[in-house]
């Protein structure tokens, strides 16, 4: 009776060590089957890079994307933050990806918005933009990237102040490299361009991001980019501050940078 005793005993233990065995097995291969990233991920789904300076949010389908953003976004960050010299420190800024146009116009609440519409400054420290991977029917992959310096160059301006909309979209699009050849454009080669000295160009016209690269290009072979940077940081009416800080009035100014767009682009 014993012995039956002792074997049911030890083949208890033995089940029963087999049994751990077969947990441990089995939580080790689970383990290994997740992906590390996606542990991290948010209750939106979201998961999180880190870089120097910058916190991404992101679907797990972004990742290359991501890091295509995170190395255009580094590269220029120096340079950028040089030109504007903001006189506060930027905190860590945090970029939200969208992984579609539509889910980016509800994030931002411009549901009904165009799908030209790609990138948003939230607040002073977050910018959201949808993922290079599906860019719409306006824009592409390189362009995102573009729009990614773009929408920090409006963090960094805004750190010093909100300067009139023609010039902040500007600089922004000029620091991010977003040039299109006046000569590809049909209202520049008609001589139609914006008009400076009246309201419509200081408030709201789209053609800005058409021209905007080259409004900063002329400023900054004219005069320099500590004047263009003078430019914005400076308080009240932006004509009187063109006449104080450019010695131009912005009819005059408006003139220069068209012959100016001429002389270099549109003559041949
Ligand atoms: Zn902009």
């Amino acid at each position: 009776m014993n012995k039956i005793v002792i074997k049911i005993i030890v083949l208890l233990i033995i089940t029963s060590l087999l049994l751990g065995c077969y947990q441990k097995i089995d939580k080790t291969t689970e383990k290994s089957v997740i992906n590390p990233d996606e542990e991290k991920k948010d209750m939106n789904g979201f998961i999180k890079k880190e870089t120097e300076h910058f916190i991404f949010n992101y679907k797990i389908d972004d990742k290359k994307a991501v890091d295509d953003l995170a190395k255009i976004l580094e590269e220029n960050y120096e340079r950028i933050i040089n030109d504007i010299k903001p006189t506060i420190e930027l905190s860590t800024i945090k970029v939200f990806v969208y992984p579609s146009i539509d889910e980016f116009h509800k994030a931002v609440y411009k549901p009904d918005a165009s799908d030209g519409f790609v990138g948003y400054a939230i607040s002073a420290t977050e910018f959201a933009i949808v993922s290079p991977n599906n860019p719409g029917t306006v824009h592409n992959y390189e362009y995102m990237l573009k729009t990614a310096v773009h929408e920090f160059t409006h963090i960094v301006v805004g750190s010093l102040r909100m300067p009139p909309r023609w010039l902040n979209e500007s600089i922004a699009l000029y620091e991010a490299k977003q040039f299109i050849d006046p000569s590809n454009l049909k209202f520049m080669m008609k001589g139609e361009h914006p008009n400076f000295a009246n309201n419509n160009f200081v408030s709201m016209d789209s053609r800005v991001y058409a021209i905007g690269y080259t409004i900063i290009e002329f400023m900054v072979e004219k005069w320099s980019m500590e004047k263009v940077r003078k430019l914005i940081k400076e308080k009240g009416n932006l004509e009187d501050n063109m006449i104080k800080i450019l010695n131009v009035t912005p009819r005059e100014f408006e003139k220069q940078w068209f012959n100016f767009v001429y002389d270099k682009y549109l003559k041949n």
